[in-house]
């Protein structure tokens, strides 16, 4: 056995309750003057800014998918003429995605709040949209310093977005186990975030008052965004970037149709790590379970379902193969067209 192990994570403070300390975590973590970094629902920011009490300096309410350049540019000038000394990200992977952008010019620590299962809080991955094309990359300045898991705050998430997020959070999971850089501890750990999810989404989506599954699926998202900090990703996340940002189709729900097909690409070249993430889920074929599981919550299963045009396929493949990366399976043109072709229609793997 070989491999090296090299787990930066925040500190994090899980459970119901967790964000009763939020004033004494803020505080810990250096921050006098807070930004409270959310969407402009602004859902969460009366309670959260209440709770920081002077320990709050104001509140940018712009966050949005995929952190267009614009808006991190903005929010910078505003932190600035603040003079805030950290941000308080509260939502889901948009709020948290532009604290990071705030973080990766303005050295300042962030204390995240992750409201759905996308699991952006616990990595030091970044990104950022410019004119439709999206960059991301690793820093350690944009990992957040803290998080407060507090399941909570996702009683009011509806099943239309519970769902496609838990399956956000179930392929860091898969693809931790058949990542280049996987390790032991992180290929337990994604087991027990595949088994975690998929014993709790039906539960959440069936019975939203059901306190218990939500912290039992907040649990497997903190473990699947542990999985994607701590380990490389593959074809699956490839592919979900490159139909997320070029096609613009929503960031969970493209998750949610193309892992069962990633999973089927890989089910040769990954056959151990298959193995895993089926008996994880209770199934016989990680694939198809996937798909199964997707039905089951409600989530899509169809890229056509989803906006994405059929003319653009051939697009999409080109760009997903345009730059080699690592897979289990080595990724060709013909190979990654037809799991697109696959995902349009719905096809069960
Ligand atoms: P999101 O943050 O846009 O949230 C989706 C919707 O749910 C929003 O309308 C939001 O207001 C609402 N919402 C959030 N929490 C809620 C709650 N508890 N109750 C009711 N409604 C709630 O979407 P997301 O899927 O969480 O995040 C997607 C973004 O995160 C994408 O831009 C993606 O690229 C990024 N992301 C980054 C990483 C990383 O490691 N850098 C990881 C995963 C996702």
């Amino acid at each position: 056995m070989k491999f090296i192990a090299d787990h930066p994570a925040p500190r994090v403070i899980f459970g119901i309750g967790a964000l009763d300390q939020l004033a004494d975590e803020v505080k810990r973590a250096g921050i006098h003057r807070a930004v409270v970094v959310s969407t402009p629902d602004r859902r969460f920011v009366d309670d959260v800014t209440r709770r920081l009490g002077g320990l709050s300096s104001g509140v940018y309410a712009n966050a949005v998918m995929h952190v267009p350049v614009e808006t991190a540019r903005a929010a910078r000038s505003y932190v600035r003429e603040l003079g805030a000394d950290g941000c308080v990200a509260i939502g889901g992977g948009s709020s948290i995605g532009l604290a990071k952008a705030i973080a990766l010019e303005i050295e300042i620590p962030i204390v995240a709040i992750p409201t759905t299962y996308a699991g952006s809080e616990m990595t030091s991955i970044y990104g950022l949209s410019d004119a439709g094309v999206k960059r991301t990359g690793r820093d350690r300045r944009v990992l957040p310093r803290t998080v407060l898991y507090d399941p909570a705050l996702t009683l009011p998430l509806p099943p239309r977005v519970a769902g496609p997020s838990g399956m956000n959070a179930l392929a860091h999971c898969v693809e931790a186990l058949y990542a280049q850089d996987a390790n032991p501890v992180i290929t337990l750990v994604a087991a027990e975030g595949i088994r975690a999810l998929s014993r709790s989404l039906p539960e959440v989506v069936d019975n939203a008052a059901n306190l218990e599954a939500r912290t039992d699926a907040l649990y497997g998202a903190w473990l699947g965004g542990t999985a994607l900090g701590a380990v490389g990703m593959a074809i699956h996340h490839k592919l979900c970037h490159t139909l997320g940002g070029s096609f613009n189709l929503p960031h969970a729900e493209v998750h949610s149709v193309i892992l069962p097909h990633a999973a089927a690409f890989n089910r040769e070249a990954a056959s151990a790590a298959m193995r895993t993430a089926a008996a994880a889920l209770g199934t016989s074929d990680a694939a198809g379970g996937l798909f199964d599981l997707a039905v089951r919550i409600g989530a899509p299963t169809s890229l056509k379902a989803i906006g994405m045009p059929e003319d653009g396929l051939d697009r999409a493949a080109t760009l997903a193969t345009t730059n080699p990366y690592y897979n289990p399976r080595p990724v060709d043109y013909a190979g990654v067209r037809t799991l697109l072709d696959n995902a349009f229609h719905g096809r069960r793997p």
